[in-house]
């Protein structure tokens, strides 16, 4: 049959991509290293029934491995640096996870990872309270308004008291603390969940090891009452206090007002469905994105959507270059010809593919919300936006402010052009930012990073992939703040600062320490000096 009427073709389209995005939950766990989160990632996958037995997936023995470990540096140090997608069915949902780096020294990939989720995950070790990777991580949320779902982890083993958690919480973010579970036993006496929305006791059953789900039991107030008795009624207590008397509210939630708050052992498996369940009934779905001018785009309107992560080397054998795109809205198609918004040019997208760890798989189709990774797609940079028939420009996704700075130098002087080619290529990755000035001349660029293992980064790529062995030199600059030209020459002669231009043109000043930025605050209040991005 010929159905040559595009309206009715173009309407069952978009009732299924209404549909699709509506299923989508994508979101990110935010953490310090040592939460649990790549503990709990597995744990989610795993009642997702994805991964058959957590931490052997296809065979493999070692957790580590199963995830996502790209680098042999993420193998040696046992720390996952590359961020990848994590997709799987629960319930009538597509969950997507973006995986974040927890590393504090690599942190500017996380933060640009959140430029691409709608929720995240606060994942809090509940012997250590808020740590400082967290509060950062917490802080990009907070600018973006992200909604955030609080988990304390680890609650089998001695921690704080959760009243203690809960003042933390609500003092240093300044949400207010929703309980959707409360921990029934103290920390280290982990035997259930009181779940505050069905008013039931969930006790959980620990099994031989964390490679299978918990076994759960439902007990009405009453029945837990006969089996917990003052446990049960401590924690019903301590949640009522916490609750003050409000109702759930989700519109505080999504409003970035409120978080909720569930108790977990992503170890034992213990509450870890009432965290799927609560991305379920409470996470946004993938709805309509902003643009840069404000506008809102429609999840049905045609394909468009933002690269947030830009990846060369991670798969030694075939040197591919992968450009991670967030879907925004339309339906992604695999082959599909798409407009890269920065050059106007287009490009067939014959090589997508959804990435997880060392797991690749092609991608034909992907919906709003989805994570789609080009290959060799190597005109991508993070922040450019791609769409099919009506133009969109998403917002750019903001440069961090670095906090370490080294002058880098080819070892070789004759491979002075592989040098260059090297750091061009870092730079357009988003691996490290560049800058230069005509006091030190081309050959001495200045990076500067977020954290001092992307120095070590450049220097693993710039020696096994472009043949370009390197040294550094330690600078002792430790804040950077965006000026204008005129300061260049204003400070040329001030102690602990210097003026350095970007390779987007953008003037950057960068000081030794906080003192030195405020002399100059002082002496030169006439020199714009503006916070750059999201101070880390
Ligand atoms: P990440 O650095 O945040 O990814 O943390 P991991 O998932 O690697 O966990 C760090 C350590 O804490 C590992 O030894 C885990 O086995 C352990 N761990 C994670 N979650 C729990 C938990 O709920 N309870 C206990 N007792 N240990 C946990």
């Amino acid at each position: 049959m010929s159905q040559q009427v595009s309206t009715p073709v173009s309407a069952t389209a978009t009732k299924e991509i209404v549909r699709e995005s509506a299923r989508r939950r994508t979101f990110a766990v935010i953490s310090h290293p040592d939460a649990g989160k790549s503990t709990l990632t597995e744990a989610l996958a795993l009642h997702a029934r994805v991964i058959g037995t957590a931490g052997a997936t296809n065979g493999k023995e070692n957790r580590r491995e199963t995830v996502s470990d790209w680098m042999q540096m993420e193998k040696d140090r046992g720390i996952s640096i590359s961020s990848t997608a994590l997709q799987f069915a629960y319930r009538d949902t597509v969950i997507n996870l973006l995986d974040t780096p927890g590393h504090a020294d690599f942190s500017e990939d996380t933060y640009r990872v959140l430029a691409a989720v709608d929720c995240a995950v606060m994942l809090v070790d509940a012997a250590k309270g808020l740590e400082t990777q967290t509060m950062k991580l917490f802080e990009v949320c907070r600018a973006r308004n992200l909604p955030i779902i609080t988990v304390i982890n680890k609650w089998d083993r001695p921690g704080l008291d959760p009243l203690a958690l809960m003042d933390e919480i609500t003092e240093r973010t300044g949400l207010e603390p929703m309980p959707l579970t409360w921990a029934v036993g103290i920390a280290g006496d982990f035997r259930g969940v009181w779940d505050l929305q069905k008013d039931e006791y969930v006790h959980f059953e620990r099994q031989n090891s964390g490679a299978s789900l918990a076994k759960e039991e439902h007990f009405s107030p009453e029945d837990a009452l006969a089996r917990e008795g003052d446990v049960w009624t401590d924690s019903l207590d301590e949640a009522e206090l916490v609750i003050d008397g409000r109702e759930f509210d989700r519109n505080k939630f999504l409003d970035a007002k409120a978080t909720p708050i569930l108790f977990s052992s992503a170890a034992l498996n213990f509450g870890v469905k009432q965290i799927l369940d609560a991305l379920v009934d409470l996470a946004p779905s993938a709805s309509a994105r902003e643009d840069k001018d404000g506008g809102l785009r429609p999840v049905e309107a045609p394909f468009s959507g933002f690269v947030f992560k830009v990846q060369a080397g991670m798969n030694k054998a075939h040197r591919d270059h992968v450009a991670f795109i967030r879907v925004c809205s339309g339906i992604f198609e695999r082959g599909m010809v798409v407009t890269h918004s920065n050059t106007g040019k287009t490009f067939a997208t014959k090589y997508a593919q959804h990435l997880f760890g060392r797991e690749r798989e092609v991608i034909d189709q992907a919906y709003p919300g989805d994570v789609v990774g080009l290959v060799n797609a190597s005109a991508l940079r993070v922040g450019d936006s791609l769409y099919v028939e009506e133009p969109v420009e998403y917002p750019p996704i903001p440069f961090f402010s670095p906090e370490h700075f080294r002058v880098a130098r080819s070892q070789d002087p004759s491979r002075y052009k592989q040098f260059r080619r090297g750091i061009d290529q870092l730079e357009h990755e988003g691996i490290i930012q560049v800058l230069r000035s005509d006091r030190r001349g081309d050959q001495a660029p200045v990076l500067a990073a977020v954290g001092p293992m992307q120095f070590e980064v450049v220097e693993d790529r710039m020696t096994q992939d472009f043949n370009a062995p390197m040294r550094y030199e330690q600078l002792s600059y430790s804040l950077a703040r965006l000026t204008t030209a005129d300061a260049a020459e204003k400070l040329s002669n001030v102690h602990g600062a210097e003026v350095l231009v970007r390779t987007d043109g953008a003037f950057v000043a960068v000081f030794n320490d906080v003192w030195a930025l405020r002399r100059v605050e002082k002496n030169h209040p006439d020199i714009s000096l503006t916070v750059i991005g999201t101070e880390s």
